[in-house]
Formats: structure tokens, C-alpha cells, sequence
């Protein structure tokens, strides 16, 4: 049966779409390097029509398929499991832009197309494509859909569930479902687009999409701005809303031991504080208009909300320097060592109270612990890591009881233990402690009629 399933792959492939053996390893693992898989080979279609068909014949031959884009999922959702009975599907062929269409503002590409192409060609034509974080040079659209990222401009422009019009999706038979429209308004019936979106490949396979763009800015403002505490980081959220209205596009909380670690990891990136604050704040204005009149307005604004260690990036290149510090913090972490992640969300006025009764409540129980806390702090979003004296792998059996203690307060102020990077294998077991009976029965069912034989994805988010 297998080895018919093989002879009839190879025969419809040709011979540069498909990977065998060690020419499969760099799929295998994930990108934190916690997950290590096999598979009987990678598929590389170059067109929605050879996805469909290599669809069609897995389903005959139940064979299980794993999606998989950048291969920079944080949770091991695109890594398929140790049986080898499985086949991945690479979409790193499917990377055409199709079209940017200037006057109603949307661009169509191909599932494959990295982040960072998207926003070169929404900028060759003048416009903006505003999903930004720091994998945009290797993550690919149907990746960035299938977790529903989110990044540093959630607060103004929305995460990929906002940014999408249109999707075009491989069902889990193998029948093309088009639903490539670029319409803003479309009440006919469910929108069942945003099934497949945040789904993590579990329910079908997104091969096109039609994306939001919106006007350039042409002015822009960054600061990074010291503060006490994270209620202090609030309070400023707050008098900048009330003043330059969705006009903050980034608003980023980064505490002392992130400085830390990007001081010793990376030297060469100088922060402008004399001395590291126990946090701080990297904002963003932008605007139509010009960066000067934006800057001048963000000096000012600042200046009498009375936060003295403010440093307003004088041009450009002081900018990117401020916002490389943010973007290196992941790395920093990494070079560490292995620390116990979290990525959370949680009503933004709560931030601080959350912050000060976990740390107090892990400290009680791990005393050796370094809190690494930053994250997107205008979205309530946090991304809450421990570091223990203990840098292997060896302190994942304290994973169980630390997410316990970070968890358990999340759902105390009606969070969420999943903000952006989604559940893949990594949240699996933790999901059901989290989401109600009737969600849980909700989401089963919507698996079951799409994917009754369980061939999308599996063992990641629910079973
Ligand atoms: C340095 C770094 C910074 C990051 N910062 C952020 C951040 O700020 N915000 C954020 O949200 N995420 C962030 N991430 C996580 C990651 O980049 C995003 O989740 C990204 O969108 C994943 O895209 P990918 O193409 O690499 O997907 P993969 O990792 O390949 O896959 C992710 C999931 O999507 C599925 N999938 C992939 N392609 C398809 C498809 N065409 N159809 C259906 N399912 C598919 C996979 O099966 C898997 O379940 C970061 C990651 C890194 C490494």
C-alpha cells in the first residue's frame, strides 16, 4: 500500500518537487530544535493544481499530510511526528506575487511568498503591507495565515485574521475551494475563510490569499522611553492614545533582563540608556504627512508626561538601531540558553498586576529564576520566558509546573495561553485545561467535517 503510494507520487512528480532521506532532515526539526520528526518525503508542489492532486492521492492512500511554509513555528506545529508515515507538504514553490491591485488596495500571492516579499511589492507600489516581525525574511504567507501571527503592528493594523480578504484552500480530498475575493463587505452566509485562518494547517491547505493594504505612511516617530513599572508603560499608553489616536502603530514593553542579555550577547547593539531602566518602552508614531512635524509632536507629548530617560530616534538610522534591540531579543534568548516560554495575552490594564503576582508566585517556588519578560504590550500581549541556573533541556521537566503557576493567573484575568504563536504540539495537552467543553466540542466537530480522516496535520492543536 505504501509503496504503492510512493510509486505513484513519483510518477506524477517531477523529479525536482520531491525530497527523500537526508534531503528531508532540515524539515524535520523545528525551529527551537525541541521537535524532531520523520517523514517519508517532502512534496513540493509549484501550483495549486499539483497540491490538489498530491492531496487527492494521500487521501485515497491515508496517508497523513504536514503543511509546512518557514518552518519558523515556535510551537511545533509544522514538524510531523516520529513514525515517518506521514508526508510533508513544502509550499516553497508556490511563491508567486499574482497581483497588487493599487485602487482597492489589496495584493494576491501564492501561499509561499515570504512575508518580506509581500511588503516589498505592497511598497513597489506605494502601499503598505503592515505585518512585521522578525522571521518576515523567512515566514511564509500561508504559514503567517494558517497561526494567525500577529507581530509588532497589531495595535493598529490587526493581526493576519484582519489583514485577510480572500483565501483559496486545498481541501483535505483534494477539492479546490476558491474563495480568492477582495471585498471589504461580503454577508453572504458564514466567512469561511476565517476557518482556515489560525487553524495551523489542521483543516485544509491555504494555497492563495488576497491581502489587506493600506496607504504608505510617510512620516514615522520611535522612541524609547524608561519607565518605573509596567503600570507606568500603561498610564503613558494611555495619554498617547488619548492624544495621537491609532496614529501609534507599535507600542513594545521590554524589561531590564532583556537589556541584559542583548548586553551580553550582542555588544555591538547599544541602547542609549546610560544605565539599563527596569523597563522600557519602544513606541512608534506614524503618519501621512512629514516625519519632522511627527517628531516634533512625539517630543513634545513626551516631554510633558514627564517621563525624564526619553530618547526620540533623530533620523532613520537611530530608529532601525532602536528597533534592532527589540528584534534581537529572541536571539539573545537562544544563545542563552533553553528557558521555559510563554506567550501570552491578557486585558492590557492588567498587564501590571499579572507581572507582579507571577513573579512573586514563581519566585516562591523557583528562586533561582530570571524573568525575561517583553512583548507587544499595547495588543496585551507578553512574551513571558524563565531562564533557571539550569540552561539545558534538563529544566523542561519544570515545564509542567512553572506553566501552571504562569497559566493558571492567565486564566484568572480571562486571558489567553496562546496570543500569536498558536498551540501546534508544543500547547496540545494544555489546550483542554483552557478552553470550555463547548468550545472544545465546537472545534472537534468543525474537524470532523472537514478533515473526517484525520489526515490534515495531525497531533497538533487537538489531536
Ligand atoms: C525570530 C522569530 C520571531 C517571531 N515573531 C513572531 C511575532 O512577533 N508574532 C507572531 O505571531 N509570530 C512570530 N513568530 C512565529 C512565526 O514566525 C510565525 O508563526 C509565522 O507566521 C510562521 O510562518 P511559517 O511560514 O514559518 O510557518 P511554519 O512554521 O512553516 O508553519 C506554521 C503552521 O502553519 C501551517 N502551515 C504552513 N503553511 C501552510 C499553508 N500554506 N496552509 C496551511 N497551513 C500551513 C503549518 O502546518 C504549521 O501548523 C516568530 C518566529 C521567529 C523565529
Amino acid at each position: 500500500m505504501l509503496s504503492e503510494f510512493l510509486e505513484q507520487l513519483q510518477s506524477w512528480a517531477e523529479s525536482h518537487s520531491l525530497l527523500f532521506g537526508n534531503d528531508t532532515a532540515a524539515y524535520c526539526v523545528d525551529q527551537r530544535r525541541r521537535y524532531q520528526g520523520q517523514t517519508l518525503a517532502v512534496a513540493r508542489p509549484n501550483s495549486v493544481q499539483q497540491l490538489a492532486q498530491i492531496v487527492q492521492l494521500c487521501a485515497q492512500h491515508r496517508i497523513a499530510m504536514v503543511p509546512q511554509g518557514g518552518n519558523t513555528s515556535l510551537c511545533g506545529a509544522a514538524t510531523p511526528d516520529q513514525t515517518g508515515q506521514n508526508i510533508i507538504i513544502s509550499f516553497e514553490r508556490m511563491n508567486q506575487i499574482i497581483e497588487v491591485d493599487a485602487d482597492n488596495n489589496t495584493i494576491t500571492v501564492e501561499a509561499g511568498v515570504t512575508l518580506q516579499q509581500v511588503q516589498q511589492a505592497a511598497l513597489a507600489a506605494n502601499r503598505l503591507f503592515p505585518a512585521n516581525w522578525a522571521a518576515a525574511a523567512s515566514c511564509q504567507i500561508g504559514g503567517a495565515l494558517a497561526t494567525n501571527a500577529g507581530g509588532v503592528n497589531v495595535l493598529r493594523y490587526g493581526n493576519m485574521r484582519e489583514l485577510t480578504l480572500g483565501l483559496e484552500v486545498v481541501l483535505a480530498d483534494g477539492t479546490i475551494w476558491n474563495g480568492l475575493r477582495g471585498l471589504r463587505k461580503d454577508n453572504t452566509g458564514y466567512d469561511l475563510k476565517q476557518l482556515f485562518v489560525g487553524a495551523e494547517g489542521t483543516l485544509g491547505l491555504i494555497s492563495r490569499a488576497v491581502l489587506r493594504l493600506y496607504p504608505l505612511p510617510t512620516a514615522h516617530a520611535t522612541a524609547l522611553v524608561a519607565v518605573d513599572s509596567p503600570a507606568d508603560a500603561v498610564t503613558l499608553l494611555r495619554d498617547l492614545q488619548a492624544k495621537v489616536s491609532d496614529r501609534i502603530t507599535s507600542f513594545e514593553l521590554i524589561s531590564r533582563p532583556c537589556l541584559d542579555l542583548l548586553h551580553q550577547h550582542f555588544p555591538s547593539l547599544q541602547s542609549p540608556f546610560a544605565e539599563p531602566p527596569a523597563w522600557c518602552v519602544l513606541l512608534e508614531l506614524s503618519d501621512g504627512g512629514n516625519s519632522e512635524h511627527l517628531f516634533e509632536q512625539l517630543a513634545s507629548i513626551l516631554f510633558e508626561t514627564g517621563f525624564a530617560d526619553t530618547y526620540v530616534a533623530q533620523n532613520q538610522r537611530q530608529a532601525t538601531d532602536f528597533w534592532r534591540l527589540r528584534e534581537h531579543i529572541p536571539e539573545a534568548q537562544r544563545l542563552e540558553g533553553v528557558s521555559i516560554k510563554h506567550d501570552i495575552s491578557i486585558p492590557v490594564g492588567d498587564i501590571p498586576e499579572f507581572l507582579t503576582t507571577c513573579q512573586s508566585n514563581i519566585m516562591l517556588q523557583y528562586p533561582d529564576a530570571n524573568i525575561v519578560a517583553f512583548g507587544h504590550l499595547g495588543d496585551g500581549n507578553l512574551h513571558y520566558n524563565l531562564f533557571l541556573s539550569d540552561k539545558t533541556a534538563l529544566i523542561y521537566q519544570q515545564e509542567a509546573a512553572i506553566n501552571a503557576i504562569v497559566y493558571q493567573l492567565v486564566a484568572h484575568f480571562n486571558g489567553s495561553i496562546s496570543a500569536e504563536h498558536g498551540i501546534g504540539q508544543l500547547k496540545k495537552s494544555t489546550l483542554s485545561q483552557y478552553r470550555s467543553s463547548t468550545e472544545l466540542l465546537l472545534m472537534n466537530s468543525i474537524k470532523q467535517t472537514l478533515d473526517p480522516l484525520g489526515l490534515m496535520n495531525p497531533g497538533k492543536v487537538l489531536i
